[in-house]
């Protein structure tokens, strides 16, 4: 009854404008669905616990070249250094259109604002690949004055790295104690069983491209030289 009241309410809301067809009214019966109609506005950040293996399968892949991949990925894991000494985790993914925010910034504005000051936390980061300047700049800017995170960020690509902007915000990045790594083929194998959908019922194994060793390498490769 209640459920079927708040639906009603936000019906009214959401979408004045609304085509209100049966989908629309089903969608709506459904709080978290409603939650997310109601924030969402289009072209904003999307959050999620796994991306569909397309997104991984396009978006994640280490070409060397990255036309089309207008989109940045992050998969987070945030590990928190309990009062008792244990471990929890927490996980997800965001992905940002390049016209809004990007997946960096909203990881900090929307996941960052939960920590409690008084814990450790231990955050790893799956990009699809590494920060523009501003994002490298913010990440800085970030862990300068949240001393109880520690940042690993592992990238499938790199962004724009012949740019002599981009190196020294890599190697701003090294100095600011956060640690930076090419994904290898086991991280993306990593993402893949993590944060990507499988299908009901059974996971189906990780099938590496073709390339992904001498990507891996080739990156690794660049940004060794970048940082030394
Ligand atoms: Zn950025």
């Amino acid at each position: 009854m209640a459920q079927k009241e708040e639906a009603t309410q936000a019906e009214a809301a959401a979408a004045p404008a609304s085509q209100n067809g049966e989908e629309d009214l089903d969608d709506l019966a459904d709080p978290e669905k409603l939650k997310e109609l109601i924030q969402l506005p289009p072209f904003e950040i999307v959050k999620g616990e796994r991306l569909p293996v397309n997104f991984f399968k396009f978006q994640f892949r280490n070409v060397e070249y990255s036309s089309g991949r207008n989109k940045t990925f992050l998969c987070y894991v945030v590990e928190v250094q309990s009062k008792g000494g244990q471990v929890q985790a927490s996980r997800g993914y965001l992905e940002d259109e390049h016209a809004a925010a990007h997946a960096e910034e909203a990881f900090f504005n929307s996941v960052l604002p939960a920590f409690d000051p008084a814990l450790r936390y231990n955050v790893t980061w799956y990009v699809s690949s590494s920060p523009c300047a501003a994002c490298a700049d913010r990440i800085i800017k970030t862990l300068g004055k949240t001393k109880n995170l520690r940042l690993l960020i592992l990238v499938g690509r790199l962004f724009m790295w012949e740019e002599p902007e981009i190196q020294a915000a890599l190697r701003k990045l090294k100095e600011a104690g956060c640690r930076l790594r090419i994904m290898k083929p086991q991280d993306f194998e990593y993402v893949w069983q993590n944060f990507v959908e499988q299908e009901e019922g059974e996971s189906k194994a990780f099938e590496p491209w073709e390339d992904i060793q001498e990507n891996f390498l080739y990156y690794e490769d660049k940004l060794a030289d970048i940082l030394k």
